[in-house]
């Protein structure tokens, strides 16, 4: 298909939730299809379109001639800050504002007079962006959605509208939250017997009936139901039997990851340039991990939106210091709620032979060094996939959203992850470093993400592995089907 003249190639239209966790798979799958003989239109929001340039430079969003970069606003007051805005604000004005905007920019990529693309034949958008569903409807294309989080993830999310009608939500009062009641497990999700309520995504924990994250996933998951086909970053052995569940609620499910793994066979200099980090990313951090002996390095990092309190900062950096383990240790400007992050001067200062901070890194790059023996994690569903695929075990710390599935499955279904409390204290953190480095069962684990590293190179490096595959029956089954 490479060699279409663009006008005649059919067009999709890549929208992602305006999140770093979301962007990143969105702009890999774009570049698949692009590479695939697509012109892609890639919508970002202002704020983040802001950031992009600010962190990357202009020739990242510059854009080609079959793959351009377009905005629309997300309804929030504008900000300078360089932080992630608040998620359950941007959830709320993007299902409110964003309909409006970008039937508008597709009025404008149709127009032809004036456009001098070819015409919008499909839309992926993000799952959480299911406003854009009335927009394909009422162009009478496909539209799919990607939904960005794990499968379990979304299994959990999928059974929030169950849980409700079965009593489990909203919680009586707050004391459900420490007295024991979130340990109760459920024998009744096909795909994930005894998970308990606390392993289940974050947002049922909530007294409040209305609480809006919680009716807003029931919102976007009964969308999900009316569209041509879903997309999930995962792997069919990874979550199997997750995925034979999830076939029976949504239309035609394509697994197509891990997506950082089939974006690295385009050889195209011209769609490597495209990136899509938020944060300038600390090329020293790779540098300085040359010189570190193989699997004798923790990573620890916690995403783009886990926030925690000063105290917490603090057991975590004493924790890396007594474990006397080498780490590399990325801590967002942000990443303190409402405060700067301040470590202790005698944390830096005992720690800077075997230590190295900094506010962002490639973390791919990273997570593909051989001087990475383990990650501690927010198990963030990307991070998670780039910690498979590299064969790194895991230290988790969920922080929210289906964070905290992702943890039970490492923990408990692949053998790959040892939890952290979330009230984190700074003698666990020291002795499960310690464990996942040079203890014996973080040498089980790391047998295990070997063989989970295998079994991701065998769907989605190889042309007939199972994500190679699915990604040309979503473009023949679906995307070119109009
Ligand atoms: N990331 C990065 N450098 C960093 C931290 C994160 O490149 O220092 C990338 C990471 O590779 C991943 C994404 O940001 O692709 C974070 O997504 P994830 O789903 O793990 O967590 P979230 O940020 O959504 O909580």
């Amino acid at each position: 298909m490479g060699s279409i003249g663009n006008h005649n190639k059919p067009h999709a239209v890549c929208i992602p939730y305006p999140a770093q966790g979301h962007i990143n798979p969105m702009l890999k799958l774009a570049k698949i299809l692009n590479h695939k003989g697509f012109h892609i239109t890639f919508v970002n929001n202002e704020y983040n379109h802001r950031r992009l340039l600010k962190s990357r430079g202009p020739d990242s969003l510059k854009g080609l001639p079959s793959f351009q970069f377009e905005t629309i606003p997300d309804g929030l007051p504008p900000c300078d800050a360089d932080s992630t805005q608040d998620i359950a604000a941007l959830c709320e004005s993007t299902t409110k504002t964003c309909l409006g905007p970008f039937k508008e920019l597709l009025a404008k990529l149709n127009d032809t007079c004036s456009s001098n693309v070819p015409p919008v034949s499909c839309i992926i958008s993000d799952g959480c962006m299911s406003f854009t569903l009335a927009a394909a409807q009422e162009l009478g294309i496909p539209e799919v959605f990607f939904w960005t989080p794990s499968a379990c993830g979304l299994l959990g999310y999928m059974h929030y509208h169950e849980l409700a009608k079965k009593g489990y939500f909203p919680l009586k009062d707050a004391s459900d939250l420490t007295n024991g009641y979130l340990e109760t497990a459920l024998d009744w999700i096909p795909g994930m017997k005894d998970i308990r309520l606390r392993d289940l995504p974050s947002f049922l924990r909530s007294t409040n009936p209305d609480d809006f994250l919680f009716n807003y996933l029931i919102q976007e998951t009964n969308r999900s139901k009316s569209v041509s086909a879903i997309v999930i970053n995962t792997f069919d052995p990874l979550e199997k039997e997750v995925l034979e569940s999830l076939q029976t609620l949504l239309p035609p499910v394509y697994t197509i990851g891990p997506l950082h793994f089939l974006v690295k066979h385009i050889e195209d200099k011209n769609l490597e340039r495209l990136g899509s980090n938020l944060w300038k990313e600390d090329p020293k951090s790779v540098e300085w991990l040359d010189s570190k002996k193989p699997n004798s390095v923790v990573y620890v990092n916690f995403g783009s939106i886990t926030v925690m309190t000063a105290n917490q900062l603090v057991e975590f950096a004493w924790g890396l210091a007594n474990s006397q383990i080498q780490f590399l240790w990325i801590i967002r400007p942000d990443i303190v709620s409402g405060e700067e992050a301040i470590l202790p001067p005698e944390f830096v200062e005992e720690t800077k032979e075997r230590g190295m901070l900094t506010s962002w890194c490639p973390q791919e790059q990273v997570l593909s060094h051989p001087a990475i023996g383990g990650f501690l994690t927010h198990s963030g569903w990307n991070s998670t996939l780039e910690s498979i695929g590299n064969g790194v075990p895991m230290i988790c710390w969920p922080f929210f959203a289906e964070q905290q599935t992702n943890c039970w499955f490492k923990c408990t279904q692949w053998g790959i992850g040892m939890e952290i409390d979330n009230n984190v204290k700074r003698d666990e953190v020291e002795s499960l470093v310690r464990e996942l480095i040079v203890g014996e069962k973080g040498k089980d684990m790391k047998k295990k993400a070997m063989e989970w590293k295998k079994l991701t190179e065998e769907a989605a490096a190889k042309p007939t592995g199972s994500s190679y595959v699915n990604i040309d029956k979503l473009i023949n089954e679906i995307l070119l089907k109009h």
